[in-house]
C-alpha cells in the first residue's frame, strides 16, 4: 500500500486544494477503501461552501464513493473482506444503540456520521469509512455508474417507495437534474404513469428519453392545472429546494396524494391546510436510507436497468467538476475518478 495518498480537500469555503495525505490505518470498527470513483452530489455545496475553515486537517468532501476495501479494522463485520468492493453513501454508519437504530431506522442514527461534512468523504484515492455504514456493489454494475446511485439513487427510490403510489397512478418528478434523472428511470420501471415537471423546454428530450410520459414546462403553462386535469398526482417527489417551485405544484396532488420532500430548503412551503384536510393529502421528507436499502436500490437498478448518465473528471479536476455541476452544465451527474494521471509516471 502506498504510504500517502492524493486528496482534494476544503482548505478555504468553497475551494478545493490537491495535497498528499499520509495513508491511515484503520480505527476500530474502520476499513480503509482504496476509492475508484466518487459522484458530485448537490449536497456537496454545502458541505464546500459552508465548510469550517478552522477545521485541521480540512474536510474532503463527497459521499458517492465507490472502492475496494484494502484494510481492517478491528471489530469490523465478517461480511466484509479485503479486496471486496464497497460504497459509502451520505450517511456513512450507524450506532446501534440509539432509540432510532433500535428501531432499525438507521437513517435517522441519532449518531450519524454525515459523509463529507462531518466525516472526510471520497474526494481522494482513499478513505476511511466505518464498516455499518459500508454498501455492497453488484458485479453488474462499474464503480463509477454505481457511485451516484449511493445517493441520487436511494434517496429517489425510497422516495418513490414511500410515496404511496401503486402500479399506473400518475406520479409527478420536479426538477430534472442528477436526482430527478434517476426518479423518472426508477419511476418508469415500477410502472407509474410519469410526468416529469422541469422549467424550459431544453430538458424536454432527455425527460422523455429517460422515461417519463410528460413532459410539463412550467414557463409554458399551468404545471397542477395540467396534473389535476389528468385526475392529479398521487405523488409528487420534488428534488429541488427552491420552497415556491413547490409550494406551486402542491394543488395538483390528487386526493390521499403524497408531497414527498427530497430537497432540504431552507425557505418554508406553503401549503393550504384546507387542502390537506379536505383530500387527506400529505406532506413528508425522505432522506436516503439505510445501507441494506442502498443495496436494494443497486440491485433493482441492475434488475431494471436503470443507470446514472454520468460524465467523469479525474479527481485533480474535481474543483473544475464542481463548479460545472454548480452551474448546472452536467448531464446528469459528475463522477471523479482516482485513475493516476498518465503523466505521473
Ligand atoms: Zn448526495
Ligand atoms: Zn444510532
Amino acid at each position: 500500500m502506498k504510504a500517502t495518498y492524493r486528496a482534494m480537500q476544503i482548505t478555504t469555503p468553497g475551494m478545493l486544494e490537491l495535497v498528499e495525505r499520509q495513508t491511515p490505518e484503520p480505527g476500530v470498527g474502520e476499513v480503509l477503501i482504496e476509492v475508484e470513483a466518487c459522484g458530485i452530489c448537490g449536497a456537496d455545496v454545502s458541505d464546500i461552501e459552508g465548510a469550517d475553515p478552522s477545521l485541521q486537517p480540512p474536510r474532503v468532501p463527497g459521499h458517492e464513493v465507490v472502492g475496494r476495501i484494502v484494510a481492517l479494522g478491528e471489530g469490523v463485520s465478517s461480511i466484509w473482506k479485503l479486496g471486496q468492493r464497497a460504497g459509502v453513501g451520505r450517511f456513512g454508519g450507524y450506532c446501534s444503540d440509539c432509540i432510532q437504530c433500535r428501531q432499525g431506522r438507521f437513517q435517522l442514527c441519532e449518531s450519524r456520521p454525515v459523509v463529507g461534512a462531518s466525516c472526510d468523504g471520497g474526494y481522494a484515492e482513499m478513505m476511511l469509512a466505518r464498516g455499518t455504514g459500508l454498501v455492497s456493489i453488484p458485479d453488474d454494475l462499474g464503480s463509477e455508474e454505481a457511485a451516484p446511485i449511493l445517493c441520487a439513487g436511494i434517496a429517489t427510490f425510497n422516495a418513490l417507495k414511500k410515496s404511496g403510489a401503486e402500479a399506473g397512478d400518475l406520479v409527478a418528478i420536479l426538477g430534472i437534474g442528477g436526482l430527478g434523472h434517476m426518479a423518472l428511470q426508477y419511476a418508469r420501471k415500477m410502472g407509474f404513469k410519469v410526468a416529469a415537471v422541469g422549467r424550459g423546454q431544453n430538458i424536454a428530450e432527455d425527460a422523455l428519453k429517460l422515461g417519463a410520459h410528460l413532459y410539463i414546462d412550467t414557463k409554458a403553462e399551468d404545471a397542477p392545472a395540467r396534473l389535476k386535469s389528468m385526475g392529479g398526482a398521487q405523488a409528487i417527489v420534488t428534488t429541488v429546494g427552491n420552497a415556491e417551485a413547490v409550494s406551486a405544484l402542491m394543488s395538483g396532488l390528487a386526493p390521499r396524494g403524497r408531497l414527498v420532500l427530497l430537497g432540504a430548503g431552507k425557505d418554508p412551503l406553503l401549503v393550504s391546510a384546507g387542502h390537506l384536510v379536505g383530500g387527506e393529502r400529505s406532506v413528508l421528507g425522505s432522506i436516503t436510507g439505510t445501507p441494506f436499502e442502498n443495496e436494494r436500490t443497486l440491485d433493482f437498478s441492475v434488475l431494471a436497468g436503470v443507470r446514472p448518465q454520468i460524465e467523469t473528471m479525474p479527481l485533480e479536476k474535481a474543483f473544475e467538476a464542481y463548479q460545472r455541476m454548480k452551474s448546472g452544465d452536467v448531464r446528469f451527474r459528475m463522477v471523479l475518478t482516482m485513475k493516476e494521471p498518465a503523466d505521473a509516471h
